[in-house]
């Protein structure tokens, strides 16, 4: 398929979510909410746009670092559409990957970390993705090259970086390894499991939020409702302090306020604007502009930047704290030829894996078009999708559609939707959402 057909194919896919949003607002049980593209290849995307994947033939090689939801679909759409002679490099430090999407469930023993886990065997045998483990130390833009841990070098024609983010350490904190943020999904979510099963009845779960952007909008108010619901099942009188550095709830707003005030009412405690002065690992106790706070399991999420590989390539140039990319192709505005998506890039659109992916068919279409001497497509379109458990067997979602705005040459939000009710019908709509989505990430 040509270059005119991968618009159109951009397009639809834009046209597809829209479909699926206006469903969802319908309350009428879509499971595909999710699909931000079918390929039409395997059948795993989700089934809503049932286009065959364009196709041009350039050549070269693309090296991209990090195998998470960016990463991977980058990877895997570089093959789809560049055709037999694009040579494309995944270099990811981890065997598998495990997803942060549903990771608060992990708190509740609804879902294990192995059920989230992702390997890349799909990637390399389906779509002839190259993929190395190893740590990616270094990159120098100049001489369009990675280094390796072991010491082994790559070569680029063009670079992407998808390699999410790093955590600030907290005041009064040396490291997480005891006081879990668990913004990862790994052994932290693990140990926030274990220190909640236990916890005393009547104890106190305090977490922190930081000031907005950080990963997940919704992720530390939907965190703050599988917590409650598990504590009151399981540990009577206990409470969850929810202590947020932003104005007010940053996401979902009417679904969490719905959830705190009524649902979940005498159970969380919510504080807008709170500061944390410092944090004691040993005591839990939390000094903060409301006084001091103690915990019994202390959860602090902490605020968020760009990693270090990207800080010391010199790309990070938005509030010194991440990448800046020109959203027609997820290029960095410090370096050319090494493009950022996902957490680590500054733009308009939630740091979200759902966008993530978004993000990363944009670019892979983007890059094959500069490999073929052409422009990327002017007008892009993304979308993001995102359920929230609100207790066991219940969730609300949100969703958004972003279209580029030439003007400001930013994505703007042309649809934003909210679930009108936290159901059981949301929270089994979940599930399809989710395996489309990392079906279609992951191959
Ligand atoms: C609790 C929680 C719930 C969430 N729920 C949702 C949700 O419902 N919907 C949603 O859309 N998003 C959700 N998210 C957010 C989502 O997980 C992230 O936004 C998304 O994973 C970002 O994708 P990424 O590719 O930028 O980074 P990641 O997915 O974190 O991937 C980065 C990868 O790069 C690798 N890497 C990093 N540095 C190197 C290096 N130097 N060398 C080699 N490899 C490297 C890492 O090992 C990792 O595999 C949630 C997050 C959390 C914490």
């Amino acid at each position: 398929m040509n270059l005119h057909n991968r618009r159109q194919f951009l397009r639809l896919l834009g046209a597809s979510s829209l479909g699926a949003l206006v469903h969802g607002c319908g309350g009428g049980g879509d499971s595909g909410t999710g699909d931000s593209a079918d390929t039409g290849d395997s059948g795993s995307g989700g089934g809503t746009t049932p286009v065959t994947p364009p196709v041009v033939n350039v050549s070269g090689h693309v090296v991209v670092v990090g195998g998470g939801m960016g990463g991977a679909t980058v990877a895997k759409f570089l093959r789809l559409w560049g055709g037999q002679n694009l040579r494309v490099t995944l270099i990811e430090r981890n065997p598998s990957y495990t997803s942060n999407i549903l990771s608060n469930l992990v708190l509740n023993g609804q879902r294990t970390l192995s059920s989230l886990a992702y390997d890349y065997a799909r990637l390399r045998d389906n779509y002839g993705v190259n993929v190395i483990q190893g740590e990616v130390m270094g990159i120098d833009p100049v001489a369009r090259k990675v280094s390796l841990g072991d010491g082994s070098t790559q070569t680029y024609d063009r670079l992407v970086l998808a390699p999410g983010l790093e955590f600030d350490l907290m005041p009064g904190l040396t490291d997480y390894q005891t006081i879990p943020h668990a913004w990862q999904a790994g052994p932290q979510t693990a140990l926030l499991a274990q220190q909640l099963a236990a916890m005393p009845a009547g104890g106190t779960f305090v977490m922190t939020i930081p000031a907005a952007p950080f990963r997940c909008p919704p992720g530390p108010y939907e965190r703050a409702c599988v917590v409650a619901d598990y504590l009151k099942r399981n540990k009577p009188g206990a409470k969850v302090i929810v202590l947020d550095a932003n104005p007010g709830i940053a996401a979902e707003r009417a679904s969490f306020e719905t959830a705190f005030n009524t649902l979940h009412a005498g159970v969380i405690e919510y504080h807008a604007a709170a500061t944390i002065d410092s944090i004691d690992p040993v005591t839990r106790l939390v000094q903060t502009n409301l006084g001091s706070i103690a915990a019994s399991v202390l959860n602090p999420i902490p605020p968020q930047r760009a990693p270090r590989l990207v800080q010391d390539a010199g790309l990070v140039n938005v509030n010194g704290r991440w990448a800046g990319v020109d959203v027609l192709s997820y290029e960095s505005t410090a370096h050319p030829g090494v493009h950022v998506i996902g957490d680590a890039s500054a733009t308009t659109q939630p740091k979200a894996g759902h966008i993530a992916n978004a993000e990363a068919k944009v670019c892979a279409d983007a890059i094959v078009r500069m490999l073929a001497g052409q422009a990327p497509d002017p007008a892009p379109v993304t979308n993001s999708a995102c359920y929230s458990p609100i207790t066991a067997t219940t969730a609300s979602w949100l969703t958004a559609i972003y279209h580029y705005d030439p003007a400001s040459r930013t994505m703007k939000p042309y649809v934003t939707g909210e679930a009108a009710s936290i159901t059981s019908g949301n929270y089994e709509d979940m599930f399809p959402w989710f395996n489309n989505l990392m079906a279609d990430s992951f191959g």
